[in-house]
């Protein structure tokens, strides 16, 4: 137990199990095959991942599209673990490469060589002559994982016929477990996976279909046009897919929408497919923000980032809409789904719905479509629809969409709006909505003077999302008008005086923010800091492009939201925040620390790590010693003096100083990084002086003016040379 829970925390740096994962994890460790039913986002790879990890040998994945195995292996390499694929799109020489790293049959226990995964196509896994069937059979296979087994039913959405030889798996392999997942919940295609693979003694782990983060919201699409560019000037920061139903109106909406300033690209299957890839690349890389697309766009799609999924025109059923939905939040960050719903879709529709020569067909379409109009039109919880629609229950009521928020149900609300009020007044006008919240909400980053004033910190209640609603519905109601400008300002108006009096009282929509209610306790969605965050994305971004990989594989916003509300100033604080594996942790732990490091110098903050909620366990720091020399390597290279290093890191001088010296010996660093040539100089001359053996020696010869840590680099650096040199007159002696 202890084991499997410290692998988590190395690899992947969570502290905890999401949904069944623990108990898929120990199943299959126990030999056992498995069936797992997840929603998207609900973490599925690591319930295969763990066990290859822990397993001896290599775990065979069987994945459908190349782009998500691609995603896959780079999210896995990220973290430090060893896998690969083999598909189309290597080479055979590449190909070639990658089977000698294969684990071989007599692995001992405990041994970390060789591929713990590999993901191939089900196509090459099954390949006629059984050729490679042959070849697993001579190496350590320790399980097989198939993602997206769906596709192995005729009955789901997504039948591919090459999965079907995967029934053969059991015959070849009867005591290497398998292990198949999936995010559709329909019971034909559960039975069906079962049958066709020829599962027998096996786990069934099936999850709530809910995706407690997504708020749904189903608007009349009645002058949506304004809406849509308003939505999106409201989440300028945020990616996300609008869905259209043809081709042509994809195309004519990015353009649309670029002209309005937006970064945003098509997507349809019609598109060339140079041109395809680049959108899709470009997407997922955030260098564009909105992908605007037919049902083409979006399997196998693994960014975790998605904000947003618009639908502009009524989608043809339910599953579709779930699915295309699912794309938002699977990093489990509060995320919306949009569909704006128009009568004229309904006709549309009803009229495509007819297949030819095939009215049985038309009729399943037809009641699917009816089914959907039926969500667009009822006045109940769509949550509740959606998921009872999928044979699931759910209670009246989830909070988290139009329906349970409804717009017509405004409350009193003239105690906060008298705080938002007074606290504009005694700012003398003179600040904007950020300001005026964080002063409400008793935040450091308002100034000395004002901190003395009789509103500030009054309003600690609700946090800062919600105050800016409050003050934007305040606005609209011409309760405060804001001035116009770069930097708009709160100013009071004629009715501002009547409810600071308590002669008017406010009506106010309930907070949308009751989406922070939105289940997912452990999840913090709003960031206290958002410059922060946005400088957090900024450097994630950077090194992303220097990495040639899309951001969310360096980081999840998730991780980066945690950053911005727990400020951990510290390596052992960072170590706390989810996401931050051993190996992330040596490798842009330094770069993220420093960045948090100079925000809160400059607004005088201090870490809140101890605020964020006790994990199931406390981390242990496995394996971090040998990464230690990394950190401090990476904090001397952005430009910190080993003073800083050794504040930041709250290690001593020496211990940094000794870090450097061995990365001069091993030649990461270059000695005049450290000292300038004349101080060099000097040193070499009492090396050479003392014998050179001796730092003491050196030191004493020396005096004040040389730290250990300059003389032990220097040592190390003339050492360095004295070995290049004689392998040198080595090499020139044979010949
Ligand atoms: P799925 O394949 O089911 O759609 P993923 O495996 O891609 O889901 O995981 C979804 C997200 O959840 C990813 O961002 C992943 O990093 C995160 N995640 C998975 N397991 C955990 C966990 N135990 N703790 C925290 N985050 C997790
Ligand atoms: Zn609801």
């Amino acid at each position: 137990m202890r084991n499997i829970l410290k692998t988590l925390q190395h690899y992947f740096g969570y502290d905890s199990f999401k949904h069944n994962q623990e108990a898929v994890v120990t199943s299959i460790l126990n030999g056992r095959d498995a069936v797992v039913l997840m929603p998207t986002g609900g973490g599925k790879s690591i319930c295969y991942q763990l066990p290859a990890l822990l397993f001896d040998g290599v775990a065979i994945v069987v994945s459908p599209l190349i782009a998500l195995m691609k995603d896959q292996v780079d999210a896995l390499k990220q973290n430090g673990i060893n896998a690969a694929f083999l598909n189309s799109s290597l080479t055979p020489a590449e190909q070639q490469l990658i089977l000698p790293q294969l684990p071989a049959k007599n692995t001992r226990t405990g041994k970390k060589e060789g591929l713990k995964l590999l993901y191939v196509a089900p196509e090459r896994l099954m390949a006629n002559d059984n050729s490679f069937i042959n070849y697993l059979k001579e190496i350590k296979v320790s399980m097989f994982a198939i993602d997206e087994a769906h596709c192995i039913s005729q009955w789901g959405h997504d039948f591919r016929p090459e999965y079907l030889v995967l029934g053969q798996l059991k015959e070849h392999f009867p005591n290497i477990p398998v292990v198949a997942l999936t995010a559709t919940a329909d019971e034909i295609t559960k039975k069906d996976i079962i049958d066709k693979l020829s599962l027998t003694d096996y786990g069934l782990f099936e999850s709530s279909f809910n995706r407690p983060n997504i708020y749904y919201s189903i608007r009349p699409k009645y002058n949506y046009y304004q809406q849509l560019v308003e939505y999106l000037r409201e989440h300028r920061e945020n990616s996300g897919i609008i869905y259209c139903l043809s081709r042509a109106s994809t195309e004519k909406l990015a353009q649309e929408l670029r002209d309005e300033g937006f970064e945003a690209a098509a997507y349809h299957a019609g598109l060339d497919r140079k041109v395809k890839e680049e959108n899709q690349e470009k997407f997922l890389r955030d260098e564009i923000k909105i992908i605007v697309a037919t049902i083409a766009f979006g399997m196998g799609i693994n960014k975790s980032n998605v904000r947003f999924v618009i639908h502009v025109d009524l989608p043809k059923n339910i599953e579709g809409y779930y699915q295309e939905t699912g794309r938002a939040g699977r990093d489990g960050l509060n995320s919306e789904a949009v569909l704006f719903y128009g009568q004229s879709d309904v006709f549309k529709l009803r009229s495509f719905a007819t297949v030819e020569n095939n009215p049985d067909q038309t009729l399943v379409m037809l009641k699917k479509l009816e089914q959907m109009i039926g969500l667009c039109e009822t006045t109940f919880c769509r949550r509740k629809y959606l998921l009872n629609y999928f044979g699931e229950a759910a209670p009246d009521q989830c909070d988290a969409c139009d329906r349970c928020l409804s717009t017509e149900e405004k409350r009193d609300a003239t105690e906060e709006a008298q705080k938002i009020l007074s606290a504009v007044s005694r700012l003398q006008q003179r600040y904007g909505t950020n300001y005026v919240v964080d002063f409400l909400r008793g935040s450091n980053v308002v100034k000395e003077e004002h901190r003395e004033l009789k509103t500030y910190g009054v309003g600690r209640n609700l946090n800062k999302e919600q105050w800016k609603q409050y003050v934007r519905q305040m606005i609209q109601l011409n309760y405060l008008r804001q001035s116009g400008g770069e930097y708009p300002v709160l100013q009071l108006t004629e009715a501002s005086g009547k409810v600071l009096k308590g002669e008017e009282r406010v009506q106010l929509l309930p907070i949308a923010q009751v989406k922070k209610e939105m289940v997912n306790k452990e999840v913090v969605s709003v960031s206290e800091h958002p410059d922060l965050l946005k400088e957090l994305k900024d450097l994630r971004y950077k090194l992303a492009n220097e990495e040639n990989l899309p951001a969310y594989l360096i980081f999840s916003d998730a991780t980066l939201m945690e950053l911005s509300n727990y400020l951990p100033l510290n390596e052992k604080e960072l170590f706390q925040i989810s996401g931050f594996g051993d190996v992330k942790l040596a490798r842009y732990g330094a770069a993220f620390l420093q960045v948090i490091l100079r925000y809160c110098e400059i607004h005088n903050l201090t870490s809140l790590i101890r605020h964020k909620p006790a994990s199931a366990r406390q981390r242990t720091s496995g394996g971090k010693a040998k990464d230690t020399k990394i950190i401090t390597l990476e904090m001397f290279h952005q430009g910190n003096t080993v003073q800083e290093i050794a504040d930041l890191r709250q290690l001593s001088k020496g211990t940094i100083e000794g870090h450097l010296a061995a990365a001069i010996s091993t030649g990461e660093l270059d000695i005049f990084n450290l000292i300038n040539q004349e101080k060099y100089d000097q040193i070499a001359a009492a090396i050479l002086k003392t014998g050179g053996t001796a730092v003491s020696a050196v030191k004493e010869l020396l005096g004040e003016q040389f730290s250990y840590g300059e003389i032990r680099a220097a040592m190390n650096h003339l050492q360095r040379l004295k070995e290049a040199v004689s392998v040198a007159t080595e090499r020139s002696l044979k010949q």
